[in-house]
C-alpha cells in the first residue's frame, strides 16, 4: 500500500500533491453472497500537509463488482465510486482522525472508504430497471 511520507516531503518543502493507487480488497470486506470484486479498486487522491502537520486525504475511489443479482440471480456487473476523506494527526488520531508517525500509511483510511461505498447489494441491469419502475 502506498504511503505518504511527510517527513521527506517537507523536507523538499512540498506541500500537497495527488497520487493514484490500486490495490486489491480484502477478503470478507464484502457481504454480499455470489458477488466479488472485478479487479483492484482505484483510488484518485489528494493529500496536503498543514503547518500544524495535520494531512488531510480526499478524493474517490471507484471498484467493479461482479456476480449474481441480489434479486434474481443473473449475472451483473456495475462499477461504483465512493468519497475518500482522512484527516492524519501525528502522534496519534483522536478517534475522528487517523495518527500517523513520519509517513501517513493508507490502508486503513482506503479500507474505512470501501466499507463506506460498498452497496448492500447488486442489481443486475433488469433488475434497476424494474425497482425504477416500482414493479417487485
Ligand atoms: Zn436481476
Amino acid at each position: 500500500m502506498t504511503v505518504i511520507d511527510v517527513r521527506r516531503l517537507k523536507a523538499q518543502k512540498i506541500y500537497s500533491g495527488e497520487l493514484r493507487l490500486d490495490f486489491v480488497p480484502e477478503e470478507g470486506l464484502l457481504a454480499i453472497p455470489y458477488v466479488g470484486f472485478s479487479g483492484p479498486v482505484v483510488a484518485a487522491l489528494r493529500y496536503e500537509i498543514f503547518e500544524d502537520d495535520c494531512v488531510e486525504v480526499k478524493g474517490s475511489i471507484t471498484f467493479t463488482l461482479e456476480g449474481a443479482c441480489s434479486r434474481c440471480l443473473a449475472q451483473a456487473k456495475e462499477t461504483f465510486t465512493g468519497e475518500v476523506y482522512g484527516l492524519f494527526e501525528t502522534p496519534e488520531g483522536d478517534g475522528e482522525t487517523y495518527g500517523y508517525r513520519n509517513v501517513v500509511e493508507l490502508g486503513e483510511l482506503m479500507r474505512d472508504s470501501l466499507l463506506f461505498a460498498l452497496p448492500p447489494r447488486l442489481l443486475c441491469g433488469q433488475c434497476t430497471n424494474d425497482e425504477k419502475n416500482g414493479e417487485n
